[in-house]
């Protein structure tokens, strides 16, 4: 994840003056927290927004997936309930599914994945209802370095890539997890991502990032540890989602979830 960030020097600055110049009372909040600019800020970031009630009551999950890329109906519900485990949102969860024209271009780099979502995301923050974006493509990351992450990113505040080939690759047969068990596993570490996990927007608790692989949990049996979203996740991957360690459950109720 640490690569994928759109981080640039003015994004960095407006996000520090957003925080530090803007003075806020509930309503103004809830505008300025709403529509495409509040979708355009790093991982983290809405962390809280997520998690808890206080500006945002209610959440909508837009997916939108390439032809050919359906969600698997357990990774549809894993999300749903991951999302109702963790965040308070009493005005309830609500998922709009699209699909996209399957696009075949092999290779998606960071600049593509963020025209896609330019072109096809319909739902951004609203009054008090926030929205994420999880988006499948029939590729692979375009890889700009020794990047690790392969099969899904979280690459901003609410926006998660799941790179849909890699999933069908890695998984079926024997020794490989189930489809829908891999692709949940990795929609939900980056939705963890979105949370704030590890120390990317939401505090720790007791320390436990993986000093390593930063961002991440340091227990391997956590759904935050770092190889689930590589492809390395088969030295340990067994036919069941991995569930968030205490750590990381600490970590969210004390960024307001529950
Ligand atoms: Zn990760
Ligand atoms: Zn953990």
């Amino acid at each position: 994840m640490k690569r994928f960030y759109f981080k640039t020097l003015v994004f960095t600055c407006m996000t520090l003056c957003f925080y530090s110049c803007v003075e806020t009372t509930p309503e103004n909040k809830v505008d300025l927290y709403s529509g495409v600019g509040a979708a355009r800020w790093d991982v983290g970031k809405s962390a809280n927004f997520l998690l808890s009630d206080e500006l945002f009551t209610a959440l909508e999950l837009e997916l939108v997936y390439m032809e050919g890329y359906k969600p698997t109906v357990k990774m549809v519900e894993s999300m749903i309930s991951f999302l109702g485990k963790y965040a308070f949102k009493p005005e309830g969860i609500t998922v709009i599914e699209k699909e996209i024209p399957a696009m075949d271009k092999g290779e998606y780099t960071t600049e593509e994945i963020a025209k896609i979502e330019e072109d096809y995301r319909q739902h951004y923050n609203a009054g008090k209802t926030l929205s994420v974006f999880l988006l499948v493509v029939d590729g692979d990351f375009k890889k700009n370095d020794e990047s690790t992450f392969t099969i899904g990113a979280a690459y901003r505040n609410t926006s998660i890539v799941l790179f849909g080939n890699r999933i069908e690759e890695n998984s079926g047969g024997f020794i490989k997890p189930s489809k829908e068990t891999l692709e949940t596993t990795v929609a939900l570490h980056e939705l963890g991502h979105l949370m704030g996990l590890v120390n990317v927007g939401t505090d720790m608790v007791v320390p436990h990032e993986d000093q390593e692989n930063e961002n991440h949990c340091d227990n391997e049996d956590c759904l935050m540890y770092w190889a689930i979203e590589t492809k390395s996740i088969f030295n340990y991957m067994r036919q069941t989602v991995p569930t968030l360690d205490d750590n990381c459950e600490m970590d969210l109720r004390g960024n307001g979830g529950r």
